[in-house]
Formats: structure tokens, sequence, C-alpha cells
């Protein structure tokens, strides 16, 4: 009876992992014809410059527009895009619609503003990054100091030399570089001198209790400072508030995100954003 009961439970076990394997395979099979049915599109969120208060940046978000399921936000695809090397010619779309949409924002008379592009860690194992970078700004027609691309850490630990060699011709092209999500992984201050970061993205969980925790505001205070002693810009991810942001102008925090400005939004409501940048404005400068 016991033996029957293990086998039973073998077999149960071996069919749950095939079902697994299967949903995981035909969600891959539906990653791949979502990108050729252009079922992948961008939302933008700005990034403000506080002491002006307008749109210093556009980061693209990217959302998959599923027929049934809706809009999927990417921690849901973007994983797997990576194991499964998806997010090479994903993100390769990504960065030509982008810069595209730049170069309209610039083509109807906005002043140009710089394009922030996240890029896996994955898409740094491919020789022809950087040729393909090339490539796209050629053909989008955007200039290369009107591009930001954003990394995180792991894009340094994983691929060391590399990613290095990488970087530099990014930024010998005038491209500038941002470091993602900082403070979350090691955060390692060799790294940021190390590689040719312009900005530095302070994560969203350090803003998250910056008003209760004296800690988060420490090491807050201490980031902006360093970013100030090196040179290097420094935003503010996840600003929900008033009092967040306020806190933080009070720091010397000059650019930010989240929120409180606007959400990610689609390209035509990222337009009339532009357009109508008295609005945010107005909200900076009602402290
Ligand atoms: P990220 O690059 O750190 O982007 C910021 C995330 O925080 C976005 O989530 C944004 O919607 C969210 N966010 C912004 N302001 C606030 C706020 O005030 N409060 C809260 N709670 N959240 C805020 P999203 O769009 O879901 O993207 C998640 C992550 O997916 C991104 O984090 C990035 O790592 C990755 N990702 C998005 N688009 C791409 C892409 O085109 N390529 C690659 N490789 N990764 C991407
Ligand atoms: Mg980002
Ligand atoms: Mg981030
Ligand atoms: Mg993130």
């Amino acid at each position: 009876k016991a033996k029957d009961r293990g086998r039973n439970n073998y077999q149960y076990y071996n069919q749950t992992i095939n079902s697994q394997g299967k949903q995981l395979l035909q969600l891959e099979n539906r990653l791949r014809y979502a990108l050729n049915n252009q079922e992948f599109i961008l939302y933008y969120q700005p990034i403000v410059d506080i002491t002006t208060g307008k749109i210093a940046k556009m980061e693209a978000l990217l959302r998959w527009q599923h027929p049934k399921l809706g809009l999927i936000t990417p921690n849901i695809f973007i994983p797997l895009a990576e194991e499964n090397g998806l997010i090479v010619p994903i993100g390769e779309w990504v960065l030509e619609k982008a810069c595209l949409q730049n170069k309209y924002w610039q083509k109807i008379g906005l002043s140009p503003l710089t394009i922030a592009v996240n890029l896996s860690p994955r898409q740094f194992q491919e020789s022809d990054l950087v040729d393909k970078v090339i490539e796209i700004l050629q053909k989008t027609g955007l200039q290369t100091s009107y591009l930001e691309l954003e990394i995180t850490e792991t894009v340094t630990i994983q691929n060391g030399d590399i990613a290095k060699n990488i970087l530099t011709k990014f930024k010998e092209m005038e491209i500038s570089l941002a470091m993602d999500d900082f403070g979350t992984g090691y955060s390692s201050l060799s790294y940021l001198r190390q590689f040719p970061f312009n900005t530095l993205k302070v994560d969203r969980s350090f803003i998250k209790n910056i008003l209760e925790a004296p800690e988060d505001r420490a090491i807050i205070k201490a980031i902006i400072s360093l970013g100030q002693g090196l040179g290097i810009s420094v935003v503010a991810e996840g600003i929900e508030t008033v009092e967040s942001k306020n806190f933080l102008h009070s720091l010397g925090c000059r650019y930010m995100q989240g929120y409180y400005f606007s959400r990610p939004v689609a390209a035509k409501d990222a337009t009339q954003l532009l357009q109508n940048q008295d609005l945010i404005v107005t909200n900076i400068k009602s402290v």
C-alpha cells in the first residue's frame, strides 16, 4: 500500500513538473508571438529636474498589451525573457522604439530631452551590443547625447571587464549611463569609480520610509553628497508624496521620479505631459 501511494505521489509530482514545463513553454512561445505581433508597447515616465521644474528625461518602460489579459508589467515576463534570451530582440525593439519616440518629440518642436532605456544584463553577453546600439541610433537619427542607458549593478558584477569595455565605448560615443536601483545590490562604491556612470538612481525602497526612518535618511543624505563629490547626478526614484518630494529637495536632490509627478503613461499622454509642462511646474512650486 505504501509503495502504491509512493508511486502515485511520484506520478503526481511528475505530472506537476510536466504541466509547469508545458506552461513555461507556452509562455515562451507566447512571448515570441507577442514580439512578432506588436503586442509590446512602451510607457514613459518623466524624470523631473526640481531646480527648473521641467522634465529632464523620460524613462521608457516596457508593457505587454495582451489581447485577453490586458496590460502586463515587465516583472511578470522579463525574468523569463532573460532566461531564454528573448530579452535580446525585445531589448533591441525597445531601444529603437524609444529612440524614434524621442526623435518624434524633437520633430514636433519640443525642447530636446534625454530618453532613458533599461538594458538587461543578458544583453551584455551579446558580442554585438555596441554595434546594435550604433545601428539603431543611425537608423532613427537620434543624437547619441539624447540617450541614456540604465543598467543595474548585476551587469558590472557578472560581466566585469567585458562590461567595462562596452560601457567605456558608450561613454566615448557620448551616450549617458545610469546605475539603476542603487542601494539594492552590493552597492560597491568601487563600481562607481571604475565605471563611467553619469547618473545614479537611488532605489525607491530607500525613499519609501524616508520621513519615518532616520537610517534611510542617513543613507540618502550620504548618497546625495557622494554624487555631488563624484560629479554624478542623483535621481530619487519612487517619489509618491509632496512630503518626500520636499524633504529630498531640502537635501539637495536635483532629479526625481515617481507617481507624485506622473505614473508611467502611454506615448500620447507622455507627449501631452511634455507639451503642458507648466502643470508639473505648478505641482513642484506648490511647496
Ligand atoms: P526600473 O527601471 O527601476 O523602473 C522603475 C519602476 O518603478 C517601474 O516599474 C515604475 O513604474 C515604478 N515606479 C515609478 N515610480 C514609482 C512610484 O512612485 N511608486 C512605485 N511603487 N513604483 C514606481 P515597471 O514599469 O513595472 O518596471 C519594473 C522593472 O522592469 C524596471 O525597473 C526595469 O528593471 C524593468 N524594465 C522595464 N522596462 C524594461 C525594458 O525595456 N528592458 C529591460 N531590460 N527591463 C525593463
Ligand atoms: Mg530603470
Ligand atoms: Mg530603478
Ligand atoms: Mg527596478
